[in-house]
């Protein structure tokens, strides 16, 4: 069993959060508890364990036997972990307790369900309690019953509501629940939850190694795990220290870089190609082994497209274009036996895939592929271009600076879009954004992504901009 299922939290005291750990003892200390709540934060915080835990804490057998009109104390609180009520929460079979997630089927069916037998008194439990994943993907018709259903809930009822959007929340719902915030976690909270793996499974970690997976979580409990158990598996039964966090590190980096390499394809950033490859050739890591990763990667991406890969990661490249690409970076792989400079048959690869896009500038490309002109030190034409018109100043530059960091949220390949992009003007109520390239204007334009631009544009400027898309004349 993965670590992050094997050590969900099971009680309050293994919550790794301890606001929300001293928040839960508060809250149920005393008998009259809300009836329901809203979780909300980012992915990989432990919202559903948290939920699970509550259903346990208001139905443990244990607990039926306390009459006390005073506050419980922390002790008291928690579930035993050993009833039949604890034991069926835990593993998911307990009647009582219903799951939903609202982003499998937008809901309909289960809160239609969920209406219907809500009114009828639990089986075995004190409470029916419903867990609400990803609840902010509710159908507007199943949010409206949701809606119905707080407003007057049976006493035998408790909700928790779990969403990573709570701006997208109904005010009518978010003011009948009680709601917790789940903040990304400290380096202290993350290396409390990696100790307490490390006890029970006997792992040898030093501090440094610990801090340094905290280091590399981005305040998420599932991501450090899953980097502890990864590195654990590299570990081979020695003792894990900083130094092995890092070679693991060094490979995560790997396949960082073939997504950011991925990236410079699908915006036709030829500039940014050659730059990796010359970073990577510098930094000592294997061409031939990147191009090998970067080859497979391409090549899962492609049985994704046809559909006989179930790898999640989308990218804008057509089907012919990761073909091509995976022609040329195979030929560019097997001619690295007989190039004096290894990192030349990657840049004639790249320089090849870039040459279908300009074909306007033949002297400019034959110039780059000497190669005693090291990576990075050519300027692109459409670059140069932008340093003889220099029209971002200050406060515009920090604004599209802005715009670009906030659709990453939205949408990566859109931002590396931007990135390739200018912010041609800005006037009272409109952005104008301008392109070298149709397909990218294209693409920007899509109804999705411009509504996106638009409210990320107005949400900066603080008030609504209206944004247009041109393409760059030639020859400008
Ligand atoms: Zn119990």
């Amino acid at each position: 069993m993965v670590f992050y299922r094997k050590y969900r939290p099971q009680k309050i005291e293994e919550l790794d959060n301890e606001k929300i750990r001293e928040t839960f003892y508060r809250i149920f200390a005393n008998e009259n508890y809300p009836h329901a709540f809203l979780f909300s934060g980012p992915k990989g915080l432990g919202k559903t364990s948290a939920a699970r835990i509550i259903a346990k804490v208001v139905n443990c057998e244990r607990k039926a036997k306390r009459t006390t009109k005073s506050k419980l104390s922390k002790n008291q609180v928690e579930p035993c972990s050993k009833c039949n009520q604890c034991v069926s929460i835990a593993n998911g079979t307990n009647i009582d307790v219903l799951e939903i997630d609202a982003a499998s089927n937008r809901g309909i069916d289960e809160i239609r369900d969920l209406r219907e037998k809500i009114k009828l008194s639990p089986a075995s439990a004190r409470k029916k309690v419903y867990i609400i994943d990803e609840v902010h993907m509710l159908t507007t018709e199943a949010f409206n019953a949701l809606l119905k259903t707080l407003e007057e809930p049976p006493n035998h009822a408790l909700f928790v509501l779990c969403t990573t959007e709570p701006h997208k929340i109904l005010q009518t719902i978010t003011s009948r629940c009680f709601q917790i915030n789940f903040k990304k976690a400290t380096r202290e909270e993350l290396i409390r939850a990696f100790e307490r793996i490390a006890k029970v499974e006997k792992i040898k970690i030093d501090k440094e190694a610990l801090e340094a997976i905290a280091g590399l979580s981005d305040g998420s409990f599932r991501d450090g795990v899953k980097i502890l158990e990864e590195i654990l598996s590299l570990s081979l039964g020695k003792k894990i220290t900083k130094e092995t966090v890092e070679k693991k590190h060094s490979i995560t980096n790997i396949n960082l870089q073939i997504l950011e390499f991925i990236n410079a394809f699908e915006t036709q950033d030829i500039k940014s190609g050659l730059n990796l490859i010359g970073k990577i050739a510098d930094s000592g890591v294997d061409l031939k082994f990147f191009a090998q990763a970067f080859i497979e990667k391409l090549h899962k991406l492609l049985l994704g497209k046809v559909g006989i890969n179930d790898e999640k990661e989308e990218t804008s490249l057509s089907m012919s274009e990761l073909k091509e690409l995976m022609e040329l970076f195979n030929r560019a792989y097997l001619e690295t036996r007989y190039s004096v400079i290894v990192q030349l048959p990657f840049e004639m690869a790249i320089i090849n895939w870039g040459e279908r896009e300009m074909s306007n500038d033949k002297q400019e490309t034959e110039d780059r592929i000497k190669p005693e002109q090291t990576v990075g030190k050519k300027t692109e034409p459409k670059k140069a271009i932008e340093h003889q018109q220099p029209r971002l100043l200050g406060k515009n530059e920090a604004f599209w600076g802005e715009v670009i960091e906030r659709m990453k949220g939205h949408n990566h390949t859109i931002a590396g879009v931007l990135r390739g992009a200018n912010l041609h003007d800005m006037e009272k109520k409109m952005v104008t954004i301008e392109t070298g390239y149709k397909f990218h204007k294209e693409k920007l334009s899509e109804l999705k992504t411009l509504q996106a631009l638009e409210e990320v544009c107005s949400q900066i400027a603080g008030k609504k901009m209206a944004v247009s898309i041109i393409l760059k004349q030639k020859g400008r």
